[in-house]
């Protein structure tokens, strides 16, 4: 099937892509600085099938050179980036310098090893604030902080790219990720953890935080934020056609993943609590500086253009981010 290089594959997202391709009978090789992604992760991957690693930095233009030196691969996922809105906006320069500086690296070093396909993890905050809901591809890209701003330059860099050097993308557009493996063998292990999920279910082990819920007021149904939350497995899925799509000849494009659906924090809150069978004690905050009220996906074009298909539940991610929740307590955490 080929060799891919998957950037940031130790990480939450990039870890479930790369077991999809695993699956798929492809080779893979990871490349990840480790600063937020896991070794541990890596070398559970390494049980599943061919995984190469190699330890490395966007930000050395030596690094991923010698990396195409070393293998031979036939396209790239590329994972590798900071994602805290928050941070991005109290340090711009690490996030401009790490998403838009690294991928300018990786990206030359594809052209200098003949690499001309790419997938690449783009995000619905590219959108910024919603003109309106569902939010379609054709939506205008107005990002409000720098995280956002660093994914849609990086998106223009690449039609630019494609232009003059022939190299193409697919840039999938992130809505609100959730879940983790069906097997249990990975899912999401950020240090801090940001994301509502992870942050209720970490509540209900003994030394976790009292859940913080973050803004009622809103102009929403019940007040709390409304967001779009796509299993993690199907968003690898969706990695998995892109790379077809190349593949076959597909043009440089784009695609949002999402649900068509969206669900209120008070919503996810009530299924945590259904899932872990737990009444979840929860402290009432202000809002959090830069939450749009509502993000929900239109996916029609990932549907008809990809074949793509959003297959679980958000009950079914939350059992599943339970039950790695219980492993990264238990083997990892406390290890
Ligand atoms: N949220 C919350 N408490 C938390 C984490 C998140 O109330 O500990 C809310 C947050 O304000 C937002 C929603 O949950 O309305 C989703 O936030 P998350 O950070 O998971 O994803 P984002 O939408 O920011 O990408």
């Amino acid at each position: 099937m080929g060799k891919i290089l998957v950037t940031g594959g130790a990480g939450y997202i990039g870890s479930h892509c790369v077991l999809a391709l695993l699956e798929n009978g492809y080779e893979v090789v990871i490349f990840d600085n480790l600063s937020t992604g896991h070794i541990e992760t890596v070398e559970k991957l390494k049980k599943y099938g061919h995984v190469d690693f190699v330890k490395g930095d966007l930000q050395n233009l030596s690094d991923i050179k010698s990396l195409f030196n070393l293998y031979k691969t036939d396209a790239v996922i590329h994972f590798a980036a900071f994602s805290q809105v928050g941070e991005s906006v109290k340090n711009p320069q690490k996030y401009y310098m790490n998403n838009v500086c690294g991928t300018l690296n990786l990206l030359s070093a594809m052209l200098e090893a003949g690499v001309k396909k790419i997938v690449f993890s783009s995000t619905a905050a590219t959108y910024g604030e919603p003109e309106y809901i569902p939010i379609d591809e054709k939506h205008p890209q107005n990002p409000i902080n720098p995280y956002g701003q660093t994914k849609l330059m990086i998106e223009k860099i690449m039609d630019d790219y494609d232009k003059a050097y022939g190299l193409k993308s697919v840039r999938l557009r992130y809505f609100n990720v959730a879940g983790a493996d069906s097997q249990g063998r990975v899912g999401e292990w950020h240090e801090p953890e940001t994301h509502l999920i992870p942050n209720i279910l970490k509540s209900t082990f003994s030394g976790g935080q009292t859940f913080k819920m973050f803004g009622t007021d809103y102009d929403t149904k019940d007040g709390t934020c409304v967001r779009d939350y796509i299993n993690v497995e199907d968003l690898a899925q969706a990695h998995l056609l892109a790379l077809d799509y190349l593949n076959k000849g597909g043009e440089t494009n784009y695609f949002n993943l999402g649900t068509n659906d969206g669900n209120t924090v008070k919503e996810v809150f009530s299924a945590c609590e259904k899932v872990t069978g737990q009444n979840i004690p929860v402290d009432i905050c202000p809002r959090r500086e830069g939450d749009p009220a509502s993000l929900v996906a239109d996916n029609t074009k990932a549907k008809s253009v990809l074949g793509w298909k959003a297959q679980n539940s958000l009950e079914y991610s939350i059992e599943k981010a339970y039950v790695w929740e219980k492993t990264l307590q238990k083997e990892l955490i406390n290890a």
